[in-house]
């Protein structure tokens, strides 16, 4: 038996001074680390398609002889790309095949010469293309299952499944030490620890991989329940004086609605927290999830209201600028006639403000005191800080989390989620959070009609907005990019696919199309003030057509805009298009929301068409994640913020409950 857990990495044939700094980054410095890093997916490789059967814009694996000789070409813009056509048969279509920036591979394909490509087959004017795709001569291909790892640093994919085929050609399944308790092994009749290893990495079999997933996820649930457990059995960590109880009536009148039975609900578990008298009287740790529009922020009024009534300071925290303004004037106008005072922190104050600000805080006067995360870099000491509110926490990055938790323990804390998270993954980021759920709207919202339409369609749509300005409304047009990238220009150049489109070039063409009207532009790499002052004229109805990318997405409320269009609604996640359709049907009118996508993929499209017809954000989740697996599930930006543990990748619930109970069972028995 070896133990891996005492091998530097280092040991390893082939890791030089480079790879092993670069391991030592990522945090692996064992053998047993770098084992523990985990395929993120698999590909499959098999070729089964022929040309004509193959499913467009995903990736695919096709078996293709090269038949004209790679040639550098030159974009009008300048950029040299290396093509070439292959073909599956004589007499099937020619795949025209395109490298970016690589001109040394015009000597890497020779005429004749088969190899296998991995890569999204796409059809633009000009035929089938594959850009970029993976490659190995066909008498060299491995195996048909490729695992594929995160990229860690400065270690890519491919570097890191070198390392571990390395590693695991040394040893053996039995020479990897089983880190469970035998008895519980043998309980729950896993897989032991050695096989599995060996079988996530290298697959050979469904089931067998399935059972040494479901292995290695207990470990991991066993191991945060074991933490959890002694955690819990650590009485005395989060002990917070109780408030009174305060009479909430000036508060309740003072909103410009009377709450739903839900909001009262959350409201009466939030004051319990808050209020009870057990002793001794633990932090409230809560997460309050509800669905876009289902009116969190009232209820964060109410927690606020109550800590300040009872003296203390309250900070409630926003992902982004524009979530936090908006928030500071919410609660300004609620507040102001309850003789509240509220201050906005964030990273665009100025030093005269902060100032004002320091001096507000270091004194005993309760205060309402709304920022980014601004509010946790802010240096000085806030006296009688009672009560943190966190807004669309999962927003925010590990590293921020994990700050801010750390300076927040001995507080109470709301947290808020409009993603309706899978249960398994809220275990990990919600660890020991006590949860209220709005489960209800408002009363009169809107039903939110979703279309799907072809580009072709989109100067029909525009006749359509139109309409809906002239009877006073506004509108919402969103673009995934700020600008198209330069690989993405080139593929579209090359294949005369239509255009992806940039928030910049169609505010432009916006401001054409619709003369009469104001478009405004709003994009994450603006300035803060400049975002602000476009929102707060969309807000104010000074804009009539909003161009924006994501930065919408989370919380902004204009209940006066009634449309949105979403380009390229196929390059979203579903969790994305549900909060961007949340921004609308916030008023009493009726509400459009149109996705466009020029994407002829069945995969795509049936997703979108998932989303026509689905509105309830806890089964869009659920379909997103049996779709997508959940690396996917918060959309592209999120990767490598949230490295999620492999047990979030399960929909196992019955296996958490099992870890959860062998861990307690376990550390009674180490008593
Ligand atoms: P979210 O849960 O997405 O954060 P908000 O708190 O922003 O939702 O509320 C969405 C909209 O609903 C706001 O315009 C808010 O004023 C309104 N709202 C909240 N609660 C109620 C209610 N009980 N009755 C009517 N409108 C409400
Ligand atoms: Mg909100």
């Amino acid at each position: 038996m070896i133990n891996l857990n005492e091998m530097p990495v280092s040991s390893i044939k082939g890791v030089g001074a480079k790879t092993a700094e670069a391991l030592t980054k990522a945090g692996i410095n064992t053998c047993l680390d770098l084992l523990r890093v985990y395929p993120r997916t698999y590909e499959d490789r098999t070729p089964r398609y022929l040309i004509d059967d193959a499913p467009l814009d995903c990736k695919v694996a096709l078996v293709m002889r090269v038949t004209t000789a790679p040639r550098v070409a030159y974009t009008p813009t300048g950029k040299r790309i290396v093509r070439f056509s292959a073909r599956q048969r004589e007499n099937s279509p020619a795949v025209h095949i395109a490298f970016f920036n690589q001109t040394y591979l015009a000597n890497a394909f020779h005429v004749g010469s088969d190899y296998r490509f991995y890569g999204r087959l796409t059809k633009g004017n000009g035929g089938y293309f594959m850009f970029s795709p993976a490659y190995e001569p066909i008498d060299a291909v491995a195996a048909d299952t490729i695992s594929v790892y995160p990229t860690m640093g400065a270690l890519s994919s491919g570097k890191i499944a070198k390392l571990i085929k390395m590693l695991l050609s040394s040893i053996l399944p039995s020479d990897i030490e089983d880190t469970l308790p035998e008895s519980v092994r043998r309980e729950h009749l896993l897989m032991p620890l050695g096989n599995a290893i060996f079988e996530i990495h290298c697959p050979t079999d469904k089931v067998l991989l399935e059972k040494a997933k479901e292995r290695l996820v207990f470990d991991e649930l066993f191991e945060f329940s074991l933490n959890a457990e002694r955690l819990r059995r650590r009485e005395d960590t989060d002990i917070v004086p109780s408030m009174n109880k305060v009479d909430t009536t000036p508060f309740i009148k003072a909103l410009p609605f009377p709450l739903t039975s839900a909001q009262k609900r959350a409201l009466a578990e939030i004051e319990n927290d808050l209020t009870s008298t057990l002793q001794p009287h633990r932090a409230m740790r809560r997460l309050l999830q509800g669905d876009v529009g289902s009116g969190k922020t009232a209820v964060a009024a109410g927690a606020i209201y109550i800590a300040v009534k009872n003296g203390g300071k309250a900070y409630i925290m926003a992902p982004t600028e524009i979530l936090a303004c908006q928030h500071y004037e919410t609660l300004s106008s609620l507040f102001g006639g309850l003789d509240i005072e509220v201050l906005l922190l964030t990273g665009s104050t100025t030093a005269k403000e902060r100032r004002k600000i320091r001096e507000r805080l270091i004194s005993p006067d309760p205060l309402v005191l709304v920022g980014t995360h601004a509010l946790f870099e802010e240096e000085t000491v806030p006296c009688n800080l009672t009560l943190v509110v966190t807004d669309e926490q999962h927003r925010f990055g590990v590293n921020q989390r994990e700050k801010l938790l750390s300076r927040a323990t001995v507080r109470n804390n709301l947290v808020m989620s409009a993603t309706p998270i899978p249960r398994t993954l809220a275990m990990f980021l919600y660890a020991g959070l006590d949860v209220s759920i709005l489960d209800e709207l408002p009363p009169g919202r809107q039903e939110i009609s979703t279309l799907l339409i072809p580009p072709s369609k989109r100067e029909r749509m525009y006749g359509f907005i139109e309409d809906e300005i002239r009877a006073g409304h506004q509108a919402y047009i969103i673009c995934p990019l700020v600008e198209e990238s330069e690989e993405e220009a080139l593929e579209r150049e090359v294949s005369g696919k239509g255009a992806l489109t940039s928030a910049t070039e169609m505010a432009e063409s916006l401001k054409k199309r619709f003369e009469k009207y104001s478009v405004g532009l709003l994009h994450g790499k603006m300035k803060a003030n400049d975002k602000n002052e476009v929102m707060d004229a969309f807000a104010k109805g000074e804009v009539q057509i909003l161009v924006s990318t994501t930065v919408v997405e989370v919380g902004v409320n204009v209940p006066n805009a009634t449309v949105m269009a979403i380009e390229n609604a196929d390059r979203f996640g579903l969790a994305q298009l549900h909060q961007l359709r949340g921004r609308i049907g916030r008023g009493k009118d009726k509400s459009w929301c149109i996705f466009i996508t020029s994407s002829k993929s069945h995969e795509a499209l049936g997703r979108l068409e998932f989303m026509t017809k689905c509105s309830d954000g806890f089964k869009i989740a659920e379909y997103d994640l049996e779709q997508r697996g959940p690396g996917d599930f918060f959309g592209e930006r999120q990767h490598g913020e949230l490295q999620l543990p492999l047990a979030s990748t399960t929909r196992d619930i019955s296996l958490f409950q099992k870890a959860s109970a062998s861990a307690k069972r376990f550390l009674d028995e180490e008593k």
